[in-house]
């Protein structure tokens, strides 16, 4: 077996989010990603979902004193090189996030640059963000926020705008970098009548637009997740915003064309295809079953 070259630590990043027992989205869709791409990954778990391909059955959030000591013991001790939010579930999570980033140097304009996702609802529409909680959201998060990347559905509920074609698109990033974010990304994924997926990337001096073709699968849970985690990569590689938010798009997009079919609803994207030659492969076909139940 080969062996790591000694001292050869990987970049480190934080995933602050819930998790999904289907195993397709949040701090899932994260691990995934950044394992897939080396990074080692630290981890601040946020909401504990019960969650399968047919939508999210319940949850529950973790105690908002332990995220931000989540947050803080691996600041301290690991480093984190970029950090993503994802679910917080909360207005208390969110606070205690926003606390433990601001001692930890991670958000916009410090050492640390953040990706905020700002998670509200499933794809099957279930919430995963108290609606009360939008205000700590737009007050608290956002202004932190390196690069937001809403959805259009996301747009929605913090901005008021309804995204339906670029005009719109571009009031909605402005009023994100209204709120504070350094840099907004529209997400055009979800504008079904568009042949593209076309994303527009601003911080009101610079307007970039990322279109990829529309990969056509019904299995894209945590494709959300899968983007902002790849974007946060990137960040921790020392790329800028623009060259992160391509990066990160063109892995989602490949992620997607891998996507695979699980239980009676959606699967997940597939950001594994890369690595993921089977046990077989690697260590040969398992021929003693003897032990097996
Ligand atoms: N569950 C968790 C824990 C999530 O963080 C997310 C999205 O960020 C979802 C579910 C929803 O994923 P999707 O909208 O792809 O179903």
């Amino acid at each position: 077996m080969p062996t790591a070259p000694l001292g050869a630590a990987p970049h480190r990043v934080l995933t602050i989010a819930g998790s999904d027992s289907g195993g397709g989205a949040g701090i899932q869709a994260d691990m995934r990603t950044f394992a897939t791409l080396g990074l080692h990954a630290c981890v601040a778990i946020t909401a504990v979902t019960v969650q399968n391909s047919t939508g999210v059955q319940d949850f529950r959030g973790v105690d908002p004193d332990i995220v931000g000591a989540q947050i803080r013991s691996v600041a301290g001790d690991i480093g984190i090189e970029a950090a993503k939010t994802g679910m917080l579930a909360s207005t208390a999570i969110i606070e205690a996030v926003a606390a433990a980033a601001d001692a930890e140097g991670i958000g916009k304009g410090r050492a640390t640059p953040l990706v905020v996702d700002p998670v509200a609802a499933s794809m099957h529409g279930d919430p995963l963000l108290a609606s009360e909680a939008l205000d700590a959201l737009r007050a608290e998060l956002i202004p932190r926020a390196t690069v937001v990347t809403p959805n259009l559905d996301e747009v929605r509920l913090i901005t008021g705008i309804e995204v339906v074609d670029g005009d719109s698109q571009r009031r909605a990033a402005d009023s994100l970098l209204a709120l504070g974010a350094q840099w907004a990304l529209v997400k055009g994924g979800h504008l079904r009548e568009s042949p593209d997926s076309p994303d527009l990337l601003t911080d009101g001096a610079q307007f970039v637009a990322f279109t990829a073709p529309r990969v056509p699968t019904g299995h894209d849970h945590g494709a959300g997740d899968t983007l902002a985690a790849a974007i946060t990569a990137a960040l921790a590689h020392g790329r800028a915003v623009p060259a992160a938010v391509e990066f990160g798009k063109a892995w989602v997009t490949e992620g997607l064309r891998w996507a695979y079919p699980l239980g009676a609803g959606h699967g997940p994207v597939n950001p594994l295809w890369a690595v993921a030659p089977s046990i077989e492969h690697r260590y040969g076909e398992q021929t003693d079953r003897s032990d097996s139940p």
